[in-house]
């Protein structure tokens, strides 16, 4: 349970990147062991300078490391950038961390999507399917067949978008139609789910981060990437690739709760694998160790209205005039669609993710 009035914590949901980013790294700068700042090389906004933010607290040379990474999925970063804020804020009170074990937090990967409230960054590639260790990446063909409807060349409007996805759901099948369209594809530039042809500034940046934190004598890794837009409002899962009979997810599973910890990987759940996520580079970085890598998903609107708004401002992007009266109103849909105004469902987030952090450097230190 929070320990201080939780109307207090409404305060770390910033109302943009800036204002996000500079209360991390106040907070952060107080009682971290080193930060770093990581400009992007892209136009910046009234002078300021778009930027990865790290934060690393903890032994040089930790044998144990928890990573709590935020922002990769852009408009995403609200709730993310509020959850660590909390966190940074709670280390105080909290027991001071065991001598080998180091608590790495990355603020805002996609620094870009963040502030221009989109999902994707500036090449309209999805950071979390351009983690591959060699491009091209592979091939999707079946989301060819819905690339016409997820991605008109035209701007936003009225249209059936939802009635024509339900039709195509049940040509296709549900099931086969999601992870089609939502796995990652590198061959519609401009389109959803884009993992483009080559790595990107930020995912370089975001595996610098993790070496300079890294050591010979580092065995275990445990890494939350947090998220938003997929699940029950207000509610949170972990989500992972790992295979179903693997340790890494047994011990998720005990670390977190069986309820709470879904693979990809099995029949029995309506999850998709995603290509090039950024756990598969936190594997590949630390090859030599035990991962665990989870993607931190917290509920907001249904799968249906978020993919409708994704399209929308996808539409608005390429076709339509972002500084208009129907393109402010198809931002503003963006982030309510990633970061509620709603308080209880803010609320919610900062209780719920604040435990789950609790737990992961409890568990992930081998501390309870
Ligand atoms: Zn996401």
């Amino acid at each position: 349970m929070p320990s201080r009035n939780a109307e207090n914590g409404l305060h770390y949901f910033a109302a943009d990147y800036f204002a996000a980013r500079d209360r991390f790294s106040q907070l952060a700068a107080r009682q971290a062991a080193w930060t770093q700042r990581c400009p992007i090389q892209t136009p910046s906004i009234g002078g300021k300078e778009l930027t990865i933010d790290a934060a690393y607290f903890g032994a040089p040379s930790p044998a144990r490391l928890v990573i709590i990474s935020s922002g990769i999925h852009g408009a995403e970063g609200f709730a993310g950038s509020a959850v660590q804020q909390q966190l940074v804020t709670d280390l105080r009170a909290m027991p001071p961390l065991p001598s080998s074990c180091g608590l790495l937090l990355i603020h805002a990967i996609n620094p870009y999507g963040f502030a221009h409230l989109r999902r994707v960054n500036e090449n309209n590639v999805d950071l979390n399917r351009n983690c591959l260790a060699r491009f091209p990446g592979p091939a999707n063909s079946a989301y060819g067949t819905f690339d016409p409807l997820l991605n008109p060349t035209s701007s936003p409007g009225r249209d059936l978008f939802k009635a024509k996805l339900v039709w195509a759901g049940i040509r296709h099948g549900m099931r086969a139609g999601k992870r089609a369209i939502a796995s990652g594809q590198y061959a519609f530039a401009k389109g959803l789910f884009y993992g483009g042809t080559k790595r990107q500034e930020s995912i370089t940046i975001f595996e610098q981060l993790l070496r300079r934190a890294s050591a010979e004598n580092t065995k275990q890794v445990l890494h939350i990437d947090l998220h938003t837009g997929l699940g029950r409002y207000g509610h949170y899962k972990l989500l992972t690739d790992l295979p179903e009979e693997s340790h890494e997810l047994q011990q998720l599973q005990k670390w977190f709760g069986a309820d709470k910890v879904i693979t990809s990987q099995t029949k029995k759940t309506s999850t998709y694998p995603a290509f090039g996520d950024i756990g598969e580079l936190t594997q590949a970085v630390f090859n030599h160790c035990r991962v665990y890598p989870a993607t931190l998903e917290f509920g907001t609107y249904s799968l249906w209205h978020t993919l409708a708004v994704l399209r929308a401002e996808n539409r608005l992007h390429y076709y339509g005039t972002v500084d208009s009266a129907a393109g402010r109103k198809i931002k503003a849909d963006c982030q309510e669609t990633f970061c509620p105004a709603d308080p209880k469902w803010r609320l919610a987030i900062l209780e719920r993710g604040g435990k789950v952090l609790r737990q992961a450097i409890d568990r992930g230190f081998n501390r309870a």
